[in-house]
């Protein structure tokens, strides 16, 4: 049976609750889901319950942005579990950050004449941390945008006119904290990063891997089986870990399914054993 370990719920900028997403992993007969809410571990307990109910293996995890101006390098953290702890005290800093932002990002629509208000953007993020595919939302609904890839590609996206930068953690000092707090720390979706060419990728993963990186995400959502293979390859050769994850947000990413993400390839649950393995 498949596993899927990169997932948002209602705790970040997923639309299904902790409960929901647990029991649909269930439904979908997934063997382990990690949840990775970005920046907060809040919906940890409730998947963790919903999770003992159905009979599914829940790991903790986070999802972390971390300081790079080339593109978006994230950082998923399995296994971190809630309370305190080096990197777990420093998540309150981060949605600090993040809530500075948010604002900031609202002055800016409006300045480019599209109106919406804080009070909307944090009515439609519920109860959890608001992130862009949230402001994105309300845009589509207000009729500013046809859907929520728009919203990014003429708003959102790093680059466009209503981005806003926040603080970030550092590569290396994300990664130190990870260990410390008894996580592991994995590289998501690297072809984010805006490198250009494959010794750029591979000066990245060396620099990572010295710094204390265990995993690499080799089987992501929107993969192939040649860019799986490709990233399985690098794996190897920089002796870190293959990990997967579909990316599900529900909603906010309409041609995501969990489990499988948008090319339909579930993540093989062979991977799990090794990265378990790595905390001892
Ligand atoms: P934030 O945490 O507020 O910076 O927003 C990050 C979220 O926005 C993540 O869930 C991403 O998947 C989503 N996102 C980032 N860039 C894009 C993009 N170009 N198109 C669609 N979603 C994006
Ligand atoms: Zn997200
Ligand atoms: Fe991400
Ligand atoms: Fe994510």
């Amino acid at each position: 049976m498949p596993i899927d370990l990169h997932t948002h719920s209602t705790c970040s900028d997923g639309s299904l609750t902790p409960t929901e997403l647990v029991e649909l992993a269930a439904t979908i007969r997934l063997e382990a889901l990690a949840l990775t809410d970005h920046d907060t571990l809040d919906g940890i307990a409730e998947a963790r319950e919903a999770a003992e109910r159905t009979g599914i293996e829940l790991i903790a995890g986070v999802e972390i942005s971390l300081d790079w101006d080339r593109g978006g390098m994230h950082l998923l953290v399995l296994w971190l579990e809630p309370g305190p702890g080096p990197l777990q005290d420093r998540l309150s800093e981060l949605q600090d950050a993040r809530n500075g932002r948010n604002a900031r990002i609202v002055d800016r629509l409006n300045e480019l004449g599209v109106e919406v208000t804080l009070d909307e953007i944090v009515e439609e993020a519920g109860e959890g941390s608001v992130g862009r595919p949230h402001f994105a939302a309300v845009m589509v609904r207000k009729g500013y945008v046809p859907d929520i890839k728009t919203a990014f590609d003429e708003y959102l996206a790093n680059g466009r006119p209503a981005y806003m930068p926040r603080y970030r953690l550092g590569p290396e000092e994300a990664i130190d904290l990870a260990l410390r707090s008894g996580g592991v720390p994995i590289l998501a979706h690297a072809h984010t990063l805006g490198l250009d060419n494959r010794q750029e990728v591979e000066d990245m993963l060396d620099r990572l891997k010295r710094a204390g990186l265990v995993g690499i995400e080799c089987h992501y959502g929107s993969y192939g089986p040649d860019e799986r293979a490709g990233y399985l390859g690098l794996a190897e050769r920089f002796g870190l870990l293959p990990s997967g994850g579909s990316d599900f947000h529900g909603t906010y990413k309409t041609d995501v399914a969990l489990g499988t993400g948008s090319v339909g390839l579930p993540v093989p649950a062979s991977i799990l054993a090794p990265l378990r393995a790595s905390r001892t």
